[in-house]
This record gives C-alpha cells, structure tokens and sequence, in this order.
C-alpha cells in the first residue's frame, strides 16, 4: 500500500498534464465514485472512447464482468481503512474496451487524498504484443526441449545400432531401448516384424499373451494396422484400439491402447515394421511422425544388414547341398563342447561316418543320384539323433556327429541306430567310428581323429559296422 505523499510543486498543472498525455501509456484519474475525471490519449486509444464519453463511464467500464464484484469490494475497503491489496504494485490483469473485447494489461495503482476524499491514478500498459511473445518464447522452449530429447534418442539409437550384428541381439536391443523412452508414452510392449514372402513374420516381442502369440504370429500384407504400415510404407498411429477400424486383430485380454507402426526401410523397400503400444488417447502430431519415419529408416537399414550378416554367416558355416553345418561349425562346436567338458566334467563323444562303396554308388547311378543319397543320408542322419546333438559334412561322404552329454557306450548306441536307419531307409551301408572325448586330450580336434582311426578299423573289418575307439 502506497499513498502519495503530496509532491513538491516542481512543475505547473499544465506541463504535468503535457506529459501525461505525452504518455504511452494510459493514465486514468478517477475519484471515489469510479467517475473519471482525467484520461489521456493513450487512454481513449486503448479502450476506444472519445473524451466525451470518458466524462459518462466509471472505471468499472474498463474492466470484465469478473472484475466488477472483487473491484467493488477492494475499493469500499481501501477507502475504509486506506489499505488496499493491489495498490503500488503492478499487477497483470484484464482491460475491457468500448466494444466489449478483453485483453491483458499491467496495471500499477497509486492513491492520494484531495480535498478530504480519495483520488485514483491509474497506469495501464497494454501487453497483448507481451503475452504473444511471451507464449512464442515458451512454445519455441517446450520444442527445443523435445527437439533436444529426440537427438538424445537418435543419438542412443544409432548407437545401439552397432553394438551387435547379430539379428536376435539387435532386435532384443532395439525393443528394449525404445519401449524405455518416455516422450512417446510407450507402454512396456511391442514388437518386431520381419517381411518375407508377402507376410509379417513375428521375431522379437515384449510383454504379450499366448493369444496375442498365436494370433500375430504370421500377419499378412495389408493386414490390421502392422500390415498397412507395411504396404503404405508409412508411419501409422492409433489413438484407440477399439474405435479404429482398421485394427481387425483382436485377441483375449486385450485392453484399450494407442499404437505406433514404424515400417523399417531399407533402400526405400519395407524390410519389417516395429510396432510399440501407447497409453489410450495419446497423439502423435505430424513432426513426431517424420522423426519416427527416421528412426525406420536407421533402424531398417541395420535390420537388413544384420539380416544379411545372418544369411552369410550360415552360407560360411553350412554346406549348401545337404544343409548340415560344414567342417568351419564342426570346429566350433567341438570347442565349446570341450570348454564346457574341461571346465564342467560333461562328457561328449563323436562318430565318424563314411558311405561304404560310395565311388561305385556313383559309378554306377551317376553324380547326380549320388548328391541325392548324400542328402538322403544327412536327413537320416538328423532324424535319428536328439535337437540337442549335432552334426556336420565333413568331407565328400564323411559325416560327424557330436554328442553332448554322452559317454563311449552311448555314442556306440547312437552310432549304431544311425547305422541301422541308414541302412532300412537307403539302399546303402555306413561304417562308423565312435571317440568320448578325454579331457587329457591335447586339443578338441584329437576326438575326431580318433574317431577316424576307428573308423578305418570298421572299413578294415569289413564295413557296416560301428567300432569303439581303443577296443581293438
Ligand atoms: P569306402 O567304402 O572305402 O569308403 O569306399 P568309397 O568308394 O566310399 O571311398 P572313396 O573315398 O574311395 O570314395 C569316396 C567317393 O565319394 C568319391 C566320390 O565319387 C564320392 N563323393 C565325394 N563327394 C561327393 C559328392 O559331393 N557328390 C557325389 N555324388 N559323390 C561324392
Ligand atoms: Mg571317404
Ligand atoms: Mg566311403
């Protein structure tokens, strides 16, 4: 509460006057009644009266309707007790004008005693222009903070992206570090689709049910909102699960949801989609959508790379006529069984097979029908040994089968059950030589070769047979 003590005449009623209405901004002088009884130009400007009409308002017509019953009120009590709350201080308020159009004002009070009653002076500054500015101001922060939190994104994202090139690890990464981010309200779930032959095949997902398994296993192009991700090639966002159309697969337990299908490109083709689950309600707005467009496009290309990184590493470790694993995986199949043998006392064996008169099988029927057999023999070969055994081509018509967890007798058992299939299946015969692994032994390989020495044996003593490493 500020009261104005009476100034020292330092200048003539008239010069006050002048540069009052020299102002910019308002000045309004009113006495106990609200009358007014000075008002400058800036004043009649900004509420739009004329000075003839200043005579016949109050300041209440200055102000909203809202203002009217607290101004009452606050006025009655400042000329009571010569107190009031908003007096010498300047407050952001509201202004009204002529044509009854409302805008923000900063408005400063002060208050003096003139011929035993109270006079007010008013100084209003219009801050429409301010406000704007001010919205602008905050509107262009909250983007910078979200643009700020997207490069923090990308820049997570790309770097994800060369940790790993192998295909299960780098879809795992993917989901785990895009369902974590918090400007899209993700919910913990979502997934991963690859494309092949026309239809999204389900490779990587978090937080599903069986029946959301079973239903989105395989989905075809074109199909709910995954599939039309894929055949648009763009980003597509829902806000309600249930209320959109276009999402036909439904599956129990489901529950109101949003989504985000980000198609992943790769050489501008749809290699994949990831698909992420919203809170309901939420809106992606079309700036987001271009920003997830980019994270398909860098998230695509390193799908398809490691799609391909996959593709040769199988071709260098698998023999492409029979589709075992060739001699490069045996190796390191019989490492890791070593290591584990060494370390953790688990025993593995290995049997050694070869074709009995495979060059007068071709001899006789051709190459051709010789390839044939060779296939026919590793199918044999895969179907009669457990998911967990392994096997390789080892050379022309060699075959090596590891057996984890198998001592010597057991591989004898094995080796004979191959043989024994072989034979009822094909219209050939396999001789086979059988090794347990010694931890003594100098290195991994030294099992196959003494596998082959038995085998040598077997040919030795007349074929069709399995021999026992050391027996003879
Ligand atoms: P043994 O009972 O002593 O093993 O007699 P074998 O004729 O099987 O032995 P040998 O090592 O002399 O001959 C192996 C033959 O296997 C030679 C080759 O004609 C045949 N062979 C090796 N690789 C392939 C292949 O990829 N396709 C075909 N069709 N035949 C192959
Ligand atoms: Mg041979
Ligand atoms: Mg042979």
């Amino acid at each position: 509460m500020k009261k104005l003590k009476t100034p020292a005449p330092v200048m003539s009623r008239e010069v006050f006057r002048e540069v009052l209405e020299a102002s910019n901004d308002a000045v309004i002088i009113a006495g106990e009644d609200g009358r007014i009884s000075f008002w400058n130009h800036s004043a009649g400007r900004l509420f739009g009266y004329g000075h003839e009409e200043a005579a016949r308002i109050t300041l209440l017509d200055l102000m909203p309707e809202e203002y009217r019953e607290r101004h009452r009120e606050g006025f009655a009590s400042f000329i009571k007790t010569g107190k009031g709350r908003i007096m010498g201080k300047p407050v952001i308020v509201k202004g009204r004008r002529s044509d009854g159009t409302v805008f923000p004002i900063e408005l400063g009070l002060a208050a003096y005693k003139s011929g035993g009653k109270w006079v007010v002076a008013a100084i209003i500054r219009d801050i429409t222009e301010r406000r704007a500015y001010e919205h602008k101001l905050a509107h262009q922060s909250r983007l910078l903070v979200r643009a700020n939190k997207e490069l923090a994104l990308l820049a997570s994202v790309s770097s994800l992206l060369s940790q790993s090139m192998e295909f299960t690890v780098l879809l795992n990464t993917i989901l785990d570090t895009i369902t974590r981010i918090d400007i899209f309200k993700f919910e913990r779930s979502g997934g991963i689709m690859i494309l092949r032959d026309g239809v999204l095949n389900l490779v990587a997902h978090r937080g599903h049910n069986e029946d959301f398994l079973e239903k989105h296993r395989a989905i075809k192009f074109g199909e709910c909102l995954c599939g039309l991700a894929a055949e648009t090639g763009e980003v597509i966002t829902s806000t309600d699960s249930e209320g959109d159309a276009r999402h036909t697969i439904t599956y129990g337990g489901m529950k109101p949801h949003g989504h985000i299908i980000i198609p992943l490109k790769s050489k501008d083709s749809v290699v994949g989609v990831l698909y992420l689950y919203l809170q309901p309600g939420v809106i992606v707005d079309s700036d987001r959508k271009s920003f997830l467009e980019s994270i398909g496009v860098m998230l695509g290309v390193a799908v398809s790379n490691s799609l391909l990184y996959e593709e040769t590493r199988r071709l260098a470790l698998h023999d492409p006529l029979t589709g075992l694993a060739n001699k490069r995986l045996l190796d390191i199949e019989l490492n890791r069984n070593s290591v584990l043998a060494r370390r953790c006392g688990r025993p593995f064996s290995c049997v050694m097979l070869d074709i009995d008169h495979f060059k007068a099988y071709n001899d006789r029927f051709g190459h051709v029908a010789g390839d044939q057999m060779l296939q026919s023999v590793a199918r044999v070969i895969r179907i009669s040994i457990r998911e967990s055994d392994f096997v390789a081509r080892y050379g022309g018509e060699e075959f090596c089968v590891i057996l984890p967890e198998t001592d010597a007798p057991g591989a004898v058992i094995v080796a004979e059950k191959i043989r024994v299939a072989i034979k009822e299946m094909t219209r050939i015969t396999v001789s086979s030589g059988v090794s347990a692994f010694d931890p003594g032994m100098s290195s991994p390989e030294e099992v196959v070769v003494s596998a082959d020495r038995a085998l040598y044996i077997a040919k030795e003593l007349g074929r069709d047979r399995v021999e026992l490493a050391g027996r003879a």
